[in-house]
C-alpha cells in the first residue's frame, strides 16, 4: 500500500494515552495498535488534556458529576484543570488543523460515549468527557477507540 507523504495527510487529534504515552491517573498507556494503524492515512497529534491542564502523573482519580464539575474520590474540586486541558486540546487542534479526534473511551476527561458518573461506584453513565465535549462544540468529529 502507498502511503501519502506525511505532510499531506490529514491531522487527527489523538488522546496521548491510546498511542503509548504512560500519561493516565496510573502513570500507564492505553496503547491501541487500532489507533496507531491510523497513522497510514493521518498525521497523529497527540494530547493529554490532563497533564495539559496541569496534573501531575500519575494523580488521584477523577470522575465527572452531574453539574459538570470534576472531582477526585477524596472531594478535591478539580474541575479547572480539566478545563483547562480541553481548552489546551481545542487550541492544539485548530493549531494543526484537525478536524476529527479519536479519543480514550470513559475517561472524564477523554470519554465521548460514556463517562463513570462521579460517585466512584464504577456506574457508567451516557455522558462526554470534558475534552470530548469541547471539542465537538468546536465542530470536530469525536470518535472514541471502541468506535475504530
Ligand atoms: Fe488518556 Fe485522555 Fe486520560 Fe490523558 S486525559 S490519560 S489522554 S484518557
Amino acid at each position: 500500500m502507498t502511503h501519502k507523504p506525511m505532510e499531506q495527510r490529514p491531522a487527527l487529534l489523538v488522546s496521548a494515552c491510546l498511542l503509548g504515552v504512560r500519561c493516565n491517573h496510573r502513570g500507564e498507556a492505553s496503547r491501541s495498535q487500532s489507533v496507531l494503524n491510523l497513522a497510514s492515512a493521518f498525521r497523529l497529534v497527540p494530547i493529554c488534556p490532563e497533564t495539559a491542564g496541569g496534573l501531575p502523573t500519575p494523580r488521584p482519580a477523577a470522575e465527572l458529576c452531574d453539574d459538570g464539575s470534576v472531582h477526585t474520590a477524596a472531594g478535591q474540586d478539580v474541575t479547572i484543570s480539566y478545563r483547562q486541558g480541553a481548552a489546551a486540546a481545542l487550541s492544539l487542534a485548530r493549531a494543526v488543523g484537525a478536524r476529527r479526534a479519536v479519543l480514550k473511551a470513559r475517561s472524564p476527561s477523554c470519554g465521548c460515549h460514556q463517562v463513570y458518573d462521579g460517585t466512584f461506584s464504577r456506574t457508567l453513565v451516557d455522558r462526554e468527557g470534558v475534552t470530548a465535549a469541547e471539542l465537538r462544540r468546536a465542530g470536530l468529529e469525536v470518535i472514541s477507540e471502541d468506535d475504530l
